[in-house]
């Protein structure tokens, strides 16, 4: 395309980096130990800083930018929707907001039809499960070890994985399960199918003890993100469905990170035709270009505040701002075929590519993924599936995993690790031509941590 060409001005980052460290307080971070890039620009698939880098951004940020960065649709949307109404409270009927929950209802699965705005993820997480509650008049929440849900009270109580430990508080009223992972399976499971009964019987198992009558809700990451790129075994998601029928246990689907184009479906759900009984989205609905989450509501749930009033609610519940950039982001995803496009760069470019550097790199363990969705599971032997750095590894224990990173963005390629995965979450309108030079990147920077092997 007819990529800006970045113009250098160093001192400018200088200034911009500055006032960064003297103000600015990171999420998950030592705060003495960061040294964050001072960007000044981004068009599609790049961004760039100060100093005349340009980098390839295989992470889509925070796995959200979807549809690219700065899309001319969706900043003209915005740039209209300020002009004409910047704020509204989330009692009043507004056209962007309506237009949105319309667009959105028609692409949930099933009678996912009612549609509770939020700012994020973590506060679509609070309110799904805060409906579950109040519907089921129960009050435990079952949720898998392996999964990532959000950093508020009950989203990070919710999360599994190790970002969990800091916030502990003990009085959650949430469980942990472990769901289906085969290469890294907690039954001793040797095909999928055994993984998935096993699984299945698990969660029964573990609904019985904790006694079905205290069980508001089961959440699940449709696909798991950030805890792995974890696809779920065939017919897994269908069993669950069914327990939770079984137990009038409400069934909530996470498609905070794996919604809106990311498996090359509008959700992930769509890959096995399930519905959920809640939903929640963020990130890729609007690619976050202003925040914006929600919950989509299923008509029986919804019923339950027909009469009774849902006690919740947010001051921007429903943004103008953020609607009218979900309108633009999801017609133009529409327009432009560009879920279509998520799929077919998953299994032309993508995924093709990283099984071929599996095979040439020892430390590729597994590659695993769908679209835009993929994961590199380092091992520090193959044989024994040792993860190249240990559980939740901090510091010099993590140094492999710094070192590839590292590798990367100094080939142009902004990466996205956690653990010892290496994810590969280019946005969704990514070219094959791009997909290509980062993988070609990827395979270069991959011979550092072949050397720990
Ligand atoms: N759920 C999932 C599956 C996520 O991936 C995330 C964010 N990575 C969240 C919830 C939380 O979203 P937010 O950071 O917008 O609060």
């Amino acid at each position: 395309g007819c990529m800006s060409i970045p113009t250098a001005d160093p001192a400018a980052g200088q200034a911009v980096k500055a006032a960064d460290r003297a103000h600015v307080f990171h999420s998950w971070s030592a705060q003495a130990l960061i040294d964050p890039l001072a960007v000044a620009g981004a068009e599609g698939s790049y961004f760039w800083d100060y100093e005349g880098n340009r980098y390839l951004d295989f992470s889509s940020q925070l796995v959200n930018t979807n549809i690219g960065h700065q899309h001319p649709k969706v900043v003209a949307a915005i740039q209209e929707q300020a002009g004409k109404l910047c704020t509204m409270a989330p009692g009043f009927a507004v056209e962007a907001r309506s237009e949105a929950a319309r667009l959105i209802a028609e692409r949930t699965p099933g009678d996912l039809d009612k549609i509770f705005f939020t700012n994020g993820g973590a506060e679509a997480v609070e309110n799904a499960v805060r409906m579950a509650r109040l519907h089921t008049g129960r009050q435990k929440v079952l949720s898998t070890y392996r999964s990532y849900h959000g950093a508020t009270a009950n989203a990070i109580a919710l999360t599994g994985d190790p970002r969990r430990w800091p916030s502990e508080t003990g009085t959650s009223g949430v469980v942990h399960f472990w769901g289906p992972h085969l290469y890294r399976s907690a039954f001793h499971a040797e095909t999928e199918e055994q993984e998935r009964e096993r699984a299945l019987a698990h969660l029964e198992q573990v609904i019985a003890f904790e006694g079905p009558q205290t069980v508001a809700a089961i959440i699940l990451e449709t696909v798991v993100g950030t805890a792995g790129i974890l696809v779920p075994p065939a017919g897994y998601l269908a069993g669950v469905r069914e327990i939770c029928d079984r137990y009038g246990i409400v069934f909530i689907l996470d498609e905070v990170m794996a919604g809106f184009g990311r498996t090359g479906e509008w959700f992930a759900a769509d890959h096995w035709g399930v519905t959920p009984d809640l939903l929640t989205f963020a990130k890729g609905v609007n690619s976050g270009y202003v925040p914006l989450g929600g919950v989509a509501i299923n008509a029986e749930i919804a019923a339950t505040f027909a009469e009774r009033p849902f006690p919740g609610g947010l001051t921007y519940s429903g943004h103008p701002l953020a609607c009218a950039s979900a309108v633009a982001t999801i017609n133009a995803m529409a327009e432009e075929g560009i879920v279509a496009n998520a799929k077919l760069i998953g299994e032309t470019v993508l995924g093709p590519g990283l099984r071929e550097l599996a095979e040439r790199h020892p430390s590729v363990g597994e590659v695993r993924g769908l679209g835009v969705f993929w994961a590199l599971d380092l091992v520090r032997d193959r044989a024994t599936r040792e993860p190249l750095v240990p559980y939740n590894a901090a510091g010099a224990a993590n140094a492999p995993m710094a070192e590839l990173a590292a590798a990367c963005k100094k080939r142009g390629v902004w990466p996205f690790t956690n653990m010892n995965r290496f994810h590969v979450v280019p946005p969704c309108t990514v070219t094959a031509e791009e997909a290509r030079a980062g993988l070609a990147a990827l395979d270069e920077a991959l011979t550092v941590v072949d050397a720990h092997v």
